[in-house]
Order: C-alpha cells, then sequence, then structure tokens
C-alpha cells in the first residue's frame, strides 16, 4: 500500500494540510492597515483543471457545461487550488508592503504583474515599484489594483510553501460571524451516476455542496475545514470520525486532486464548490464501500468550519441496501458498478500532456505544483 493511500485510510493522520509556524498579526496591504477589508476568496479553494482534452479551448458557460458532464468523481488532470486570498479592493487602489524588504517583480499576462516582498507576494498589480527597489512596510506603494480585477490577491509563504494568510493569527482586525452553508448531499457510482441517498449499494462517493459566508461584505468563500462522521441507527460510530482538510497548507496534489468534484470552481465572486466527503474512508480510494457495511439507515454527520472557527453542523439520513444483489452479481461475473452505468453516456476523459488552464477566476499565480514558483 502506498503512502497516499495509507494517509487517506487513516484515521489518526493530522488533518490535510496541517501544520505551523509562529503566528503574529498582519496588516492588511491596503489602507487602512489596521481595520479589515472584505474578503472575496479564501486559501484552498478549487479553481480550474490543468490538461482536460474535452474542455480544451472552451471558456465560461461552455467550459461550465463541458466539466459538468465529465465523471465528477474522476481525476481527470490536475486541481488547481487557489494558494492565496482576494482582498476586495476598487481598481486603482494603492497596494503597500505590510513588511520591510526588497521588491521582486513578475507576471503580466493580462492580469497585472505581481509584487514579492519577503514572504509575502501582492498579485494584481499596475504601475508597479521597480526590481529591486527597497520597500518599508506600509510605506511604500507597490502598485494599483490592475484594471477589472477589483482585488488584490496576497499570497504568504512560508519555508517556500504557501500558507493561509487568515490561519496563524491572520490579518489585524479580521472576523467573520457567519457560519458556513452545509448544502445538499449527493451520492455518485464510480462512475459517475447520481444515486438515491435512500437506496445506496455498492461503491460510492458522498459529496456535499458548501460554502462560507463572509460576514463583512456577505460575499461568498471556500470551508477551512470539515470532518465527517457516520452513526448507525443505534447512534454507534460506523463511520470515521474523519479529518476531511484543514487549509493552513496546500493539501498534497493527491488529496487536492480527490477533494472537490470536477466542476467546482468559482465565479468571480460566487463559490459553486462540491466537497467530496469520501476523500477519507475506510477502504482509503475516495469511496465509501457499502456493501461492507450492514445494511439499513445511517446519519452522515458533516461539520464544516471557517478560518475563525464558527461551524456547522448538518445531518444527512441515508440507506444502505443489502449487498447481496450485488454478490450475486459478482458471483454471475457482471460488474455491478457497470450495471448501474449501462446507459452511460459520459464523453471520455482524456489526459492531455498541455499545461492549458481551464477556468479559474483570473488570479494567474495560481499552479497546482506548491513547490514550483507561482508565476504565471
Ligand atoms: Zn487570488
Amino acid at each position: 500500500m502506498n503512502r497516499v493511500r495509507r494517509m487517506l485510510m487513516s484515521r489518526s493522520s493530522p488533518p490535510v494540510g496541517a501544520g505551523r509556524f509562529p503566528g503574529r498579526r498582519l496588516h492588511w496591504p491596503l489602507r487602512p492597515f489596521d481595520s479589515p477589508h472584505p474578503v472575496r476568496a479564501t486559501f484552498g479553494e478549487p479553481r480550474g483543471l490543468v490538461g482536460v482534452r474535452a474542455a480544451a479551448g472552451l471558456r465560461g458557460a461552455a467550459l461550465v457545461h463541458a466539466l459538468e458532464r465529465l465523471n465528477q468523481l474522476s481525476v481527470p488532470g490536475k486541481r488547481i487550488i487557489h494558494h492565496g486570498i482576494d482582498i476586495k479592493a476598487p481598481d486603482g487602489t494603492k497596494v503597500y508592503a505590510i513588511t520591510n524588504g526588497v521588491a521582486r517583480i513578475g507576471g503580466g499576462t493580462g492580469y497585472g504583474r505581481w509584487v514579492q516582498v519577503g514572504d509575502f507576494r501582492y498579485v494584481h498589480l499596475d504601475d508597479t515599484i521597480r526590481e529591486g527597489a527597497r520597500v518599508r512596510a506600509m510605506r511604500t506603494v507597490l502598485g494599483t489594483v490592475y484594471e477589472g480585477q477589483g482585488h488584490v490577491h496576497l499570497s504568504r509563504y512560508h519555508e517556500g510553501q504557501p500558507v493561509n494568510p487568515l490561519a496563524f493569527g491572520g490579518l489585524i482586525g479580521y472576523e467573520d460571524h457567519s457560519p458556513p452553508v452545509i448544502g445538499a448531499l449527493s451520492a455518485m457510482s464510480p462512475r459517475g451516476r447520481r444515486m438515491e441517498l435512500g437506496a445506496l449499494r455498492g461503491p460510492v462517493g458522498l459529496c456535499v455542496r458548501a460554502h462560507d459566508v463572509q460576514s463583512q461584505g456577505g460575499l461568498g468563500t471556500g470551508l477551512y475545514s470539515m470532518t465527517y462522521v457516520m452513526f448507525d441507527d443505534a447512534d454507534r460510530v460506523a463511520v470515521g470520525p474523519y479529518h476531511l482538510f484543514r487549509m493552513d497548507r496546500i493539501p498534497i496534489t493527491p488529496v487536492g486532486n480527490l477533494l472537490y468534484t470536477v466542476s467546482s470552481t468559482r465565479h468571480r465572486t460566487q463559490p459553486d464548490i462540491v466537497y467530496r466527503v469520501t476523500v477519507k474512508s475506510p477502504s482509503g480510494d475516495g469511496l465509501l464501500r457499502t456493501g461492507q457495511m450492514r445494511p439499513g439507515d445511517y446519519r452522515l454527520r458533516v461539520s464544516g468550519a471557517d478560518v475563525r472557527g464558527r461551524k456547522t453542523v448538518r445531518d444527512f439520513p441515508i440507506r444502505i441496501l443489502s449487498p447481496f444483489a450485488e454478490q450475486e452479481m459478482l458471483a454471475a461475473g457482471l460488474d455491478p458498478a457497470q450495471a448501474h452505468d449501462d446507459d452511460d453516456d459520459q464523453p471520455l476523459i482524456d489526459l492531455e500532456d498541455t499545461d492549458e488552464q481551464l477556468g479559474g477566476c483570473g488570479c494567474p499565480e495560481l499552479d497546482p505544483a506548491p513547490d514550483r514558483p507561482p508565476d504565471d
């Protein structure tokens, strides 16, 4: 069994992305420096995908439609995960450094340039200062918000890896009193067919739609952490509890690729995120093997939290049917998953060796591999 699989199966493993480094309160890179500004996107949100031939060249609604037609549980390419926060600000707003240092400049592919000073990178800038310029915290203007962006993206790094600017002390005065919203639960076969929650059989992927609400500005964002546990009809724990993620750091690539359904993304300020709850499960393959569980009624309890600790818990009743029908099919040499999918008309998922990025929100620094310098 490989290391990733073992990690996905482990109940006691630390939450994906867990980690610590000395926290200190950070100033905002906009005036006023010590009062909160609206956050319109959080660290760890799903963005585009890289390497999905079925959607190559598509944009906007056509892209969304193409991705929705794919098997939502598949891993058709590399998932791009937002590794900073987006702070709302009108185009042209002055962006300041929050630490002293020396400016490095990069980017510039239609979404503005970035300036990096020490462990912080400020993205979507116009009229930037020059490369190598000495910078003083809250004195030096690094640039202005690039036309059409309406926000500045702030990334923070620790030992070269992106970390969540809102965790570990966070930004001064940042609060979020609105709890996350946990929406509908859905169940899918491994081939992406929808299944009834009241009639689960065989391997299933369980997915939940969820987002957080920022109390300042009311904008929708991704969640900070999520856990789940399953109870049987006598209220005994049947599965879990599992810590699915905690967005202090970016999940490792195999987990990041499994954590969201294929079409999960955001459209400007509106998140459309479906988290795959069974990214961790007893079988460690992103699925719940209901054929190995006692048939009957269960309760799936999903708990989601934002970075300030506001939590929402929601219970979903589900029913697991008898596995006997399935075993008989296996004995007869039939594939039960195939039987669920016999009229399947999914397009072929086709990997491509291009690095074309599909979807996303115009944050050009997004990168599926955090260890690569996040340039364009
Ligand atoms: Zn961003």
